[in-house]
């Protein structure tokens, strides 16, 4: 049975970077409105997302690392339309699995906290004072799946990709305080509360200037944002769908099919009725699929043709 938790956790955490996606998408279900992510070589000796959302009562600490223990789904229509970013309840456990884990948190309600560590594979709760949210720690990420550590890229390598998520999440999640640190250095901050706009001028720069557009359609919209940086520039498309951030080959090619815009830095947000998007494809969730494929690219074609005036095609 370890061995069987090691196989299916490698599908669910391929790198240091989804298991801060994971964990993000965790604090942003509980509702958190400041995230701090810690990390230690690129994620590689350590990951620490703290957040101050709603927290995990102490009986149920272990509970939320077991396999298949999601508290975010309970009927199958609840899985008809997703409204949450997790909801198989296998990232805790994978996590778990395969790294050195503790858990830490406290409900607003309760007057104190409690931790979680393992001791020999036995999960054991103490009481501990903590504020208000939970902290989940990962140490030595892969330490007993040594062929998976060997494809991890350097530490400054698995840094740069988990740094452009932290960025993305923060576009897509203006209201939230985000932070990101590096083996003790602050490489990262928004102020939460803000807007997207600003947001993109803080970590693309206003220079070249950001043009933004949208297109609103019965239920269905999308917003996106545009700075040009050339002929020459490569193509940098980061989308959300319903908050979540998406590897999507409709939004790509629609907005492909303009020449002018097969360049620069794109952000593309859609929001879509929950029953439009299966979002149950692949453990790591980044793609997805649309019941209405046709409809989506027509939006965000429409949205990137408003960009377009002044442009030639
Ligand atoms: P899922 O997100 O799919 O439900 P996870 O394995 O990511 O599964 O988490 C398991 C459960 O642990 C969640 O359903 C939730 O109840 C609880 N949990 C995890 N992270 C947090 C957090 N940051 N704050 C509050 N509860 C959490
Ligand atoms: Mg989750």
């Amino acid at each position: 049975d370890g061995l069987s938790r090691k196989i299916a956790a490698g599908e669910v955490i391929e790198r240091p970077l989804s298991v801060v996606k994971e964990l993000i998408e965790n604090s942003l279900d509980a509702g958190a409105t400041a995230v701090d992510v810690e990390l230690g070589q690129g994620g590689k000796v350590l990951i620490s997302v703290k957040d101050n959302g709603g927290g995990i009562v102490p009986e149920e600490l272990p509970l939320a690392v077991e396999k298949h223990a999601t508290s975010k789904i309970s009927s199958e229509a609840d899985l008809e339309a997703i409204a949450t970013l997790g909801y198989r309840g296998e990232a805790l456990s994978s996590v778990c699995a395969v790294s050195h884990f503790e858990l830490y948190s406290r409900r607003p309600d309760l007057p104190e906290g409690a931790s979680l560590h393992y001791e020999n594979g036995v999960p054991r709760v103490t009481a501990v004072p903590l504020r208000p949210g939970t902290t989940v720690v990962v140490k030595d990420l892969f330490y007993n799946l040594p062929a998976r550590r060997k494809f991890l890229k350097t530490a400054a390598a698995e840094f740069r990709r988990i740094s452009r998520l932290v960025q993305d999440y923060a576009f897509a999640y203006p209201a939230v305080a985000f932070s990101l640190t590096h083996d003790g250095k602050s490489v990262f901050k928004s102020s939460g509360g803000g807007s997207v706009e600003k947001l993109l001028a803080q970590i693309w720069g206003d220079e070249p200037e950001i043009r933004a557009s949208a297109f609103e359609a019965a239920t269905s919209s999308v917003r996106l944002w545009w700075q040009d940086l050339g002929p020459q520039s490569r193509f940098q498309l980061v989308s959300f769908v319903n908050g979540r951030r998406v590897s999507d080959a409709v939004i790509r090619s629609a907005i492909q099919g303009f020449h002018w815009a097969t360049r620069g830095n794109w952000l593309v947000m859609l929001s879509l009725p929950a029953e439009d998007v299966d979002v149950n494809v692949h453990p790591a969730k980044s793609e997805i699929l649309f019941r209405r494929s046709g409809e989506v690219y027509d939006l965000v074609r429409k949205a990137a043709e408003r960009l377009a005036k002044g442009f030639s095609d």
